[in-house]
């Protein structure tokens, strides 16, 4: 169960100090806090676990400052969707909203190599109105002897570049929580100039203790990729792990799973759960059509596969659509061939706006029918 007090609720209180107190008291009943600090105002949550079952949902919320009281299914009880729970299905970041009814487009390099392709990519996204990237600078490779991505030391330029193009957000993927502080380090170097997603990888979602070094920092909104071999409930608990730290700004990725039945594709597309995640939970939810799909192949109808199915996960309401770019793809370090080229950019756009129109009026098409 969860308490949810009236916002700015003094800690000092008097009712605090009581409502506490009153928790204290109860048997097997062991509570834990988070604090959501807004823009407006800050908002505490009171976990209740335990033996919770016998506990009347009206009582608990007559209780002092408590404002409302939620039942919790046993499952993603932080991250969940549960009944009659109005608690937001979004955050701010760095300027920027992430909700389960906004889309955010976040084209970039799979991997950092040269100052000139980041920059080349940069500035076509500033061109097209574009304020959010995915640059990585540390690659989970296969094989041992695959480059690995240059780590920390691209860091400070990757980061001016972005603050010198107005880009807001880059979405990085950490394998080690020392990269964290690396990341964290570079940006006070270079002065704050952009703000960072850090990614979570499809190798590493089911890595407890990164995710819960992850969890425990506050700065920085995750998002999660889906374990590529293991069940979407698995996936879930693991973006819970993140929240039951503390960090509830975590964004779920879909990227396609690991099965020979996908073939042709490099993953098979799992884009139909779109839905499903913002029915299960309070996360946006991401599409990454490039290591779903894996190739440029193209359709007869003269479009690519990655735009295919970006466009089929944005009707269903996908919230945020991770691509990889390339100024150059034969040349890129990692993952070239999947790479679109900067200038199909403004198509790419254009393909992705029709798709949310289109996803728009069904959503009004279907309140007609309520
Ligand atoms: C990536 O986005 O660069 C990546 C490696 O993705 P995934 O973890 O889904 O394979
Ligand atoms: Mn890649």
């Amino acid at each position: 169960m969860i308490l949810i007090l009236a916002p700015d609720t003094d800690r000092n209180s008097e009712e605090f100090v009581g409502l506490m107190a009153h928790l204290k008291n109860m048997n097997n009943i062991q509570t834990r806090m988070h604090e959501e600090i807004g823009n407006q105002q800050v908002l505490t949550e009171i976990y209740l676990v335990g033996d919770t079952a016998t506990l009347s949902l009206n009582d608990m919320a007559n209780l002092p400052c408590v404002d409302r009281a939620v039942r919790v299914s046993q499952e993603y009880r932080i991250l969940g969707r549960h009944k009659d729970d109005q608690r937001p299905t979004h955050f701010d970041y760095n300027g920027v909203r992430f909700g389960q009814d906004t889309l955010n487009v976040f084209a970039g390099l799979c991997a950092v190599d040269t100052p000139e392709h980041v920059e080349q990519t940069m500035q076509a996204l500033q061109q097209h109105g574009q304020t959010c990237t995915r640059m990585g600078a540390y690659k989970p490779r296969t094989n041992p002897y695959s480059f690995q991505g240059h780590g920390k030391s691209c860091l400070p330029w990757v980061f001016e570049l972005a603050g010198q193009y107005g880009i807001k957000v880059v979405a990085m993927e950490i394998t080690h929580e020392s990269h964290i502080d690396e990341i964290t380090e570079a940006l006070k170097q270079t002065g704050d100039p952009t703000g960072v997603m850090l990614q979570i990888g499809t190798r590493n979602t089911q890595n407890f203790e990164l995710l819960k070094h992850v969890g425990r920092q506050h700065r920085f909104p995750v998002l999660l990729k889906r374990g590529f071999g293991i069940t979407l409930e698995e996936s879930l608990n693991a973006a819970e792990y993140l929240a039951s730290e503390g960090n509830r700004h975590v964004i779920f990725a879909l990227r396609g799973m690991k099965t020979n039945m996908g073939d042709p594709h490099r993953n098979f597309v799992d884009f139909a759960q779109v839905p499903v995640l913002k029915r299960l939970t309070r996360m946006p939810v991401c599409i990454d059509p490039s290591h779903s799909v894996g190739t440029r192949e193209q359709a007869p109808d003269g479009i690519l596969d990655v735009s295919h199915v970006t466009a089929q996960g944005i009707i269903a309401g996908a919230n945020m659509v991770l691509v990889d770019f390339h100024p150059d793809p034969p040349s890129a370090l990692v993952d070239g061939p999947q790479a679109l080229l900067m200038k199909e950019l403004p198509y790419f756009l254009e393909d992705v706006k029709i798709a949310r129109e289109a996803y728009l009026k069904r959503c009004e098409l279907a309140t007609q029918y309520e």
